[in-house]
């Protein structure tokens, strides 16, 4: 039987799959990303489709939002209003 990572992230864009062992590893990768300063014009607004430890998939129209989710999540703030950002995909 396979074990699956309990805690790990997998993100896909059209460019291929990532996959992160936890939300800190993902809220790092997408922090770095999203505030870097020679980030080709555009790349912020890239879509991604992410698949959560419990298999559901949410999707982000950007990858702010994806950052966004992302740092709340890392953080554990269960209130913040990010945690709202992208939609539930199937
Ligand atoms: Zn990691």
């Amino acid at each position: 039987m396979l074990a699956v990572p309990s805690h790990s992230y997998t993100v896909s864009d059209e460019e291929g799959e990532m996959y992160f062992c936890n939300s800190r590893c993902l809220c790092l990768w997408a922090m770095m990303l999203v505030t870097k300063p020679k980030l080709p014009e555009g790349d912020r607004e890239r879509s991604f489709v992410m698949t959560c430890p419990d298999g559901n998939k949410r999707s982000f129209d950007t990858l702010v939002e994806l950052a966004q989710w992302s740092a709340a999540k890392a953080i554990g703030n269960l209130e913040s209003e990010w945690l709202t950002k992208g939609r539930e995909a199937l």
